[in-house]
C-alpha cells in the first residue's frame, strides 16, 4: 500500500515532466496572444456549487465526484471540472467590476471517480478558457479560434470542428416537445440510460454511444430547425465569422449538452488519429450559469481540453520536442580534498547563469567523466591538488578534447566564449 498510488492515479515522472512543461509553455504563449489571463482557484469548492454548477443530474454528479465532509462538517467536493469554480470565483471576486469581459483561462488537476482505462485517470489535467460578458457571436468564434491555434501549434492538424447550436430558454422547449413526440415509440428500444434521459433529458439521446441509440435516433427532428430569431441569428453569425477566418467546420445536430444553463453555440474539436477518444476539445456557450450560481445573468462560454488526451495524440504522431538537458561546465574534483574549491567554483558559475553540475558521491575521476557524458557537459574543470595549488583548473573542452590550464576567474569567460560561439 504505501508504496502504490491511489487506484487511477499516475505520477509525473521526471523523464516525462518536461513535455507537461511543453504543453503548459505552449498554452501560456497562445492565452498571452489572446489576452486571456490565468485563474487559479482551489482543487476543491462546497459541494453545493457542483450540485448547482454542473446539474443534479448529470453522470459527473450522480456517481464521478469526490466528496468528503471536513472537521468542521462541511460537505466540500474535489473539482470535476472548473467552469463553475471560475464562476464562483468571478462572482465572489467581483470580476465583473473591473471589465466588461472577463477573458480566463486556468490549467491543473480535476477529480473524478471514473472507471480508470486507457489514458484516463481519477486525477486528470484540464486546460480550460472562459469569457464571461459577451452575448455575441465574435467571442464565440475567438474561442474556437483559440482552441484551433493551440492544437495546431502543438502540430495537430488533422483536426476536425463539430458545431451547433443548443437554443436558448425561449426555443428549446419546443425542440424537446419535438424529440419527445419523435421518441415516444421507440423509448423500449433505447437503452436503460435513454430511457431515463426520455423524460429529464431528451437531448442527451443524441449523443449517447450506444448504437441501438444511435439508430433509434436516426431522422430525429433537428434544432436547427427550432431555433428563435435570436439564436439562429447568432448561429449563422458565428458561422460566417469562423469562415471569415478561414476554419472549415461541420454541423453536427447530434453535438448536444444536456442542462438548462447550455445556450446556443456547442463546439467540439476532433482529431481523428485517436480514433475513438479523438474528441480534444469540447465547449459551448453557457448563458444561464451565472444566474444559476447566484449572480446577475451573465452570458459567458468556454471550453475545456484534456491534458492527457493531448500528450497521447502529441506521442503517438511523433510531435514532442526533445528536450536537451545537456548542461555547459561539469565540476570535477580529484578527491574530497577539492570537494570545497569545486563547490565554490560550482556556486560562482550557477551565479553566472551557466548550468553546471559537481560530483556529490565523491568518485573517482574516471566515473566523474562518465557522468560528465551523461550530462552532455561542453566542458568538465577538473580540479586536482596541484592544479587548486595555483588557484587553477584544468579545463576540458568535451567536443575537441582540448585541455588547458586556466585561473578560476577565467572559467566562466571561457565558457561564455563558447557557449556564445
Ligand atoms: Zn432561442
Ligand atoms: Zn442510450
Amino acid at each position: 500500500m504505501l508504496v502504490t498510488g491511489p487506484r487511477g492515479t499516475k505520477d509525473i515522472l521526471p523523464e516525462a515532466s518536461g513535455n507537461w512543461q511543453y504543453i503548459e509553455q505552449v498554452v501560456r504563449d497562445i492565452c498571452r496572444l489572446y489576452l486571456y489571463k490565468e485563474i487559479r482557484t482551489p482543487v476543491f469548492e462546497h459541494t453545493e456549487l457542483f450540485l448547482r454548477g454542473i446539474g443534479e443530474t448529470t453522470d459527473i454528479v450522480e456517481k464521478e465526484m469526490y466528496t468528503f465532509t471536513d472537521r468542521g462538517e462541511r460537505s466540500l467536493t474535489l473539482r470535476p471540472e472548473n467552469t463553475a469554480a471560475v464562476v464562483r470565483s468571478y462572482l465572489e471576486n467581483k470580476l465583473y467590476a473591473d471589465t466588461l469581459l472577463n477573458k480566463l483561462f486556468y490549467i491543473g488537476p480535476m477529480f473524478r471517480y471514473d472507471r480508470p482505462q486507457a489514458g484516463r485517470y481519477r486525477q486528470f489535467h484540464q486546460f480550460g478558457v472562459e469569457a464571461l460578458g459577451s452575448k455575441g457571436p465574435a467571442i464565440d468564434a475567438e474561442i474556437i479560434m483559440l482552441a484551433v491555434q493551440l492544437l495546431r501549434k502543438l502540430g495537430l492538424d488533422d483536426l476536425t470542428l463539430y458545431l451547433n447550436s443548443v437554443g436558448c430558454p425561449q426555443c428549446r422547449p419546443i425542440y424537446r416537445e419535438k424529440l419527445q413526440d419523435f421518441l415516444r415509440e421507440k423509448t423500449l428500444h433505447l437503452c436503460s440510460d435513454c430511457q431515463s434521459r426520455f423524460e429529464r433529458n431528451p437531448m442527451r439521446v443524441l449523443d449517447c454511444k450506444k448504437e441501438k441509440c444511435t439508430e433509434q435516433t436516426q431522422g430525429a427532428p433537428h434544432i436547427a430547425d427550432c431555433l428563435c430569431d435570436e439564436c439562429s441569428t447568432h448561429f449563422n453569425q458565428l458561422k460566417s465569422l469562423l469562415t471569415l477566418a478561414e476554419v472549415d467546420f461541420i454541423l453536427n445536430p447530434r453535438l448536444v449538452r444536456g442542462l438548462d444553463y447550455y445556450t446556443k453555440t456547442a463546439f467540439e474539436i476532433q482529431y481523428s488519429p485517436l480514433g475513438a477518444q479523438s474528441a480534444v476539445c469540447g465547449g459551448g456557450r453557457y448563458d444561464g450559469l451565472v444566474a444559476e450560481c447566484g449572480g446577475q445573468s451573465t452570458p459567458g462560454i468556454g471550453f475545456a481540453i484534456g491534458i492527457e488526451r493531448i500528450l497521447l495524440a502529441l506521442e503517438k504522431q511523433n510531435l514532442l520536442p526533445v528536450i536537451s538537458n545537456a548542461i555547459d561546465v561539469f565540476v570535477a574534483p580529484m578527491g574530497s580534498d577539492m570537494q570545497g574549491i569545486a563547490f565554490k567554483l560550482l556556486c560562482k558559475l550557477r551565479e553566472k547563469g551557466i548550468t553546471a553540475e559537481m560530483d556529490f558521491m565523491e568518485k573517482g575521476i574516471k566515473w566523474q567523466m562518465k557522468q560528465a557524458n551523461k550530462y552532455s557537459a561542453k566542458f568538465v574543470a577538473i580540479i586536482g591538488e596541484e592544479e587548486a595549488a595555483q588557484n587553477k583548473v584544468m579545463l576540458k573542452n568535451m567536443l575537441t578534447g582540448v585541455q588547458e590550464l586556466v585561473s578560476m576567474d577565467e572559467v566562466q569567460q571561457k565558457i561564455e566564449l563558447d557557449v556564445e560561439a
